[in-house]
């Protein structure tokens, strides 16, 4: 039975809050409206829903007794880390609780020789490196929230960062999951050896957005600190010109440790309070990183103000110091935030381009923002062809939101439409559930459906969210682009 059909029949609230304060401690059982309330949506905070109850395990024995009893009496329950995500992935169910994992905050083993960490789920992604920085490595993958996302989250959305150009996303850095699927069963995917016996299903639970396991503890790749690194910045006249740099320096066979872009309008909302140095004249600017020994930074810089100077750029300066390059990518990381100074609300996209389309999809975005009469910040891991579109808009205005979410749609299926996808790093959650019908066929979905059904029959694990029913699509009324292909492109559409 799935949790759907469930629901209807579930008035157990007070069984659940019984054998839930049989488990936890008072202070780690949340179940009034006012306890509650910061636990009803995570970043993305247009999607709201108050859950039945909150509980806070503070041992990974309590997390699988919580999750034995949610599903003895078929309560659908939601995993949380730090609720930094951007597409409501750990927004609660209605009928159902959410499992917060962080009180399980402890870095189990850092083992140097084999640069490799072990951590619990609610560590947030910096204190890893922070740990690490004594054996001089560090976690490569770098969200911009690390300072408050956890691992937890990380490998259930498969996060990336400005680092993972070079050094991989979360999937190419986890060695190891361990956890429990919904029953309390104990299981576990790799380990600290790069192959192992049995099928591969290490990357299956990496992205997986909650929906097969609670991950309980993690074994993450080390990277030895580089001895330098040093930033390009350089500034181009057209958003256009900027986006032809990036493929520019891909062709030329570099590899930046991190290749970022932001127009305009994101260096003008960013620099006043960062005041990262920023050239505010610019039209858009690239930041592009080398790391290495002090030679190989001195070839690859010099190879990048060459590539970046061919493809038109007005200026190029260059990072003279540690500070000055932390400072250059301090605008960047703040990029979100400061949408928030020039707006009362914004709306963070999250879609995967060619990277050669990307001068196009400005340019279509631009028209966009004239269709929907909001205006549109535009911030990207431009060497991933990752975009990150925000669509500035005020809730309180009527319509304005509506605006704004088709907007996004709009965005999403112009990714699909050039051979993209409709999420980068941020997952699908419930934000995208419907443009998961543009991307993938029937056959598709119904595959991630087996997969689901083979780690959770009854549907309990953070129901209705990443992967469309087939009824929903049919709702929705939208067609499947294979490899940017839309069937019957003659057709008119409305
Ligand atoms: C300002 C800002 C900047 C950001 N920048 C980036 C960026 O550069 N790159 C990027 O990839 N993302 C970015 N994000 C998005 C977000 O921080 C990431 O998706 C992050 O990985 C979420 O981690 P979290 O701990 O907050 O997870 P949550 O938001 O709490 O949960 C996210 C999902 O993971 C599931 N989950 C959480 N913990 C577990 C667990 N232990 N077991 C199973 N499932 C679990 C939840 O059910 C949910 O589906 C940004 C967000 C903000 C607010």
């Amino acid at each position: 039975m799935t949790a759907a059909e469930l629901a209807p029949a579930y008035d157990k609230r007070q069984d659940l809050l019984a054998a839930l304060a049989a488990i936890l401690s008072p202070e780690s059982l949340l179940s009034q409206r006012e306890q509650t309330a910061p636990f009803e949506c995570d970043g993305l905070a247009a999607f709201r829903q108050p859950p039945l109850a909150v509980a806070l395990p503070e041992t990974e024995d309590q997390v699988r007794r919580v999750l034995q009893a949610c599903h003895d009496l078929g309560v659908p329950l939601v995993a949380r880390g730090a609720g930094t995500g951007l597409s409501g992935g750990a927004m609660p169910c209605a009928d159902g609780i959410v499992l917060s994992l962080s009180k399980l905050t402890r870095i189990l083993q850092i083992d140097p020789q084999a640069c490799i960490a072990r951590v619990e789920p609610g560590v947030r992604n910096l204190a890893v490196s922070e740990a690490a920085a004594q054996f001089g490595l560090y976690y490569a993958p770098d969200p911009s929230s690390q300072i408050a996302c956890s691992i937890g989250g990380n490998v259930a959305e498969n996060s990336g960062g400005v680092h993972c150009l070079k050094y991989g996303l979360t999937v190419h850095n986890v060695l190891g999951v361990r956890g429990y699927t919904i029953d309390g069963k104990p299981i576990a995917f790799g380990g600290a050896a790069l192959d192992g016996p049995g099928l591969d299903l290490l990357a299956l639970t990496i992205g997986s957005e909650g929906l097969l396991l609670v991950v309980t503890e993690v074994t993450l790749k080390l990277v030895p600190r580089p001895k330098l690194a040093r930033v390009v910045m350089a500034s181009f006249d057209d958003v256009v010109k900027a986006g032809n740099a990036v493929a520019a320096i891909i062709a030329a066979g570099i590899i930046p440790a991190g290749l970022e872009m932001m127009d305009r309008k994101a260096t003008n909302a960013v620099e006043p309070f960062v005041k990262a140095g920023y050239d505010l004249t610019a039209e858009a600017i690239l930041l592009a990183e080398s790391d290495g020994t002090p030679d190989e930074v001195a070839d690859e810089i010099a190879q990048l103000e060459q590539v970046v100077k061919a493809a038109g750029a007005t200026q190029c300066v260059v990072s003279q110091s540690e500070a000055e390059r932390l400072r250059f990518w301090s605008g960047r990381k703040n990029a979100f935030p400061a949408a928030g100074r020039v707006s009362p609300d914004y709306y963070c996209m999250d879609g995967t381009i060619p990277r050669k389309h990307l001068g196009k999809v400005l340019g279509a975005i631009e028209e966009m923002e004239k269709k929907y009469s909001l205006r549109c910040m535009n911030v990207f891991h431009a060497g991933d062809g990752n975009l990150h579109p925000l669509i500035l808009f005020d809730a309180n205005q009527p319509g304005e939101w509506e605006r704004a979410d088709r907007f996004g749609a709009d965005i999403l299926e112009l990714c699909v439409g050039l051979g993209g996808t409709i999420t980068g790093e941020h997952g699908v959650g419930i934000e995208k559930i419907n443009s998961m019908c543009v991307q993938f066929a029937p056959e598709e979905r119904e595959a991630f459906f087996g997969v689901k059904r083979a780690f959770d029959a009854g549907g309990l694990l953070n129901p209705g969210k990443a992967i469309p029913t087939l009824a929903r699509c049919a709702e929705y009324g939208k067609m499947h682009v294979h490899r940017g292909q839309l069937p019957f492109a003659d057709i008119p559409r409305f």
